[in-house]
């Protein structure tokens, strides 16, 4: 672990280990081929193209389609919702602050509302922010109080999340294209305008006046020569990779009062978990007493972009999906019947490259101010901060045009990257991405050349929260 000090990570009392990564021994021959030169089919003109479909990606894809733009967006699985559907991470960190106050809105906000009674589970809204230990004790089993206040972080039904994204990015006109994979940057001198995108019909290539790179990945912007940082935070998981799972036919209830009201057997059995597999996690409730949700064991030392390693990771999750099935079957209470749901369609990564941007989100910020071209707030890291003010140019490259680079690849430090790379987090920088490339397109500029106070004026029209400040200068 690392000497971090106290406050600083939100999963501090997480433990990993190293792996070893197999891209530091990669599987290469030394020798190469030239591909012949060839002619792209242009399958689509629009305003703008959002590249990866998940929580960023679908908020950028709505707002930039309310605003009346063209909007295309390109998603490799047959799904919108990216690792908050397809990766099994049902549970949606906290949206509100400290005091309770909801200050991740506007598209995040409008999404949960539309998910129907029973596909969502969490505190009522009149808990949150309650400090009545005995409520906090109860929450915080269902990972819905941290540090002895209840929050709004409720989990939600991945089919459900998948079938309102759809809904909502259909309604905003906006259109879906699935299993397309967005290979390279269309440039224009050093503008990125469009993508070049490997289907079943090959290599095909759209065209836009701004690009949303929504990949998670940085796929877009690392292609098209923009920097990025791959650093990490050795103390914190923000780093680490694994294929989520899901168990049915278990009773969450009994094994929470079993954790609560025998906590040294719960020790005792996450020891020998440890002891027989290595590596061992805990069950996690999901939006139903009946399944239960397991977003590790965590694999650090691995390469999100590197395919051997991503293989690796999937066998060795997997594989540790049925030992765990296994043991908690035969050890934890209302386990005896459990079976494998579902393994995830969509590997974990949490860290992959993170751009290096006109602006960023750093260690600075956690302590209070307003950033001046604030497009959102986050709730802080634990009571001791206050909310962090999110600059737009955290979302800009530093030099590219074209590109806006929302979601968990934003310009941050690697401190930051632990709660800027959450879901709530993702959907806000997605929406200001969205109406901020929706501007550009309409205005014919470039997006670090966008006025501030007129996209906050746009946010604020879509429900965003922004502070009182930015509100103010925005009037
Ligand atoms: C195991 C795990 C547990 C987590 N726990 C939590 C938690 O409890 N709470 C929380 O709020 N957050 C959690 N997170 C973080 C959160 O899930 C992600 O950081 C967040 O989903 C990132 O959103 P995004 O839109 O930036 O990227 P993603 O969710 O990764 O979505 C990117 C989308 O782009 C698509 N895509 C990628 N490359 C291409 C391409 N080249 N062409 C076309 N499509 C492409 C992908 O298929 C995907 O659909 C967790 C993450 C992991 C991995």
């Amino acid at each position: 672990m690392s000497d971090t000090p106290p406050g600083r990570l939100f999963f501090q009392s997480e433990t990993f280990r190293v792996e070893g990564s197999l891209a530091r021994h990669p599987r290469v021959t030394g020798r190469h081929l030239t591909e012949p030169a060839r002619e792209v089919p242009i399958h689509a003109e629009c305003d703008v193209l959002v590249v990866g479909g998940g929580p960023a990606g679908t908020a950028a894809a709505v707002a930039a389609g309310r605003l009346g733009a063209r909007v295309m967006l390109l998603e490799r699985h047959n799904h919108l919702g990216g690792l908050s559907t397809g990766g099994l991470v049902i549970w949606i960190d906290r949206m509100t602050d400290w005091s309770g106050q909801l200050v991740i809105r506007g598209f995040a906000e409008e999404y949960l509302a539309r998910l129907p009674k029973g596909a969502i589970a969490g505190p009522p809204r009149e808990a949150w922010g309650s400090r009545d230990a005995a409520t906090a004790a109860w929450w915080a089993l269902r990972t819905a109080a941290f540090h002895g206040t209840v929050t709004h972080s409720p989990t939600a039904d991945p089919e459900w999340m998948k079938a309102v994204a759809l809904e909502m990015v259909t309604e905003a006109g906006a259109e879906p294209l699935f299993h397309a994979w967005g290979a390279q940057p269309v440039m224009e001198g050093n503008a990125v305008r469009g993508a070049i995108f490997e289907s079943k019909q090959g290599r095909r290539a759209i065209l836009a006046k701004v690009v949303v790179d929504a990949t998670g990945d940085g796929d877009l912007f690392h292609r098209a020569g923009a920097a990025s940082a791959a650093d990490i935070e050795e103390g914190d998981i923000h780093h680490a990779m694994n294929t989520s799972w899901m168990f049915g036919g278990v009773d969450m209830e009994a094994y929470l009062r079993w954790r609560a009201e025998q906590p040294e057997q719960f020790s005792e059995f996450l020891r020998l978990g440890r002891e027989a597999h290595g590596q061992f996690e805990k069950a996690f409730v999901s939006w139903r007493n009946d399944v239960a949700l397991f977003m590790g064991p965590r694999m650090t030392g691995f390469s999100a972009v590197a395919v051997d390693d991503l293989t690796e990771v999937e066998i060795r999750s997997h594989r540790l999906m049925l030992a765990h099935l296994a043991f908690y079957r035969a050890h934890a209470p209302g386990f005896a019947g459990a079976w494998p749901l579902l393994s995830a369609p969509q590997l974990g990564v949490r860290h992959a490259r993170r751009l290096v941007g006109a602006g960023a989100v750093t260690r600075a910020m956690w302590d209070g101010g307003v950033a001046p071209d604030e497009v959102g707030v986050s709730p802080g890291l634990s009571p001791r901060f206050p909310n962090v003010s999110i600059p737009y140019g955290a979302l800009v490259p530093a030099r590219l045009d074209g590109l806006l680079a929302p979601g968990r690849h934003l310009s941050c430090d690697a401190t930051s990257h632990s709660f800027m790379r959450e879901i709530p987090q993702c959907w806000l920088t997605g929406q200001a991405a969205g109406v901020a490339a929706a501007l550009a397109a309409d205005r014919g500029i470039e997006p670090r050349l966008l006025p501030a106070r007129e996209v906050q004026r746009l946010l604020l029209a879509q429900n965003v929260y922004l502070s009182a400040a930015s509100i103010a200068a925005a009037a």
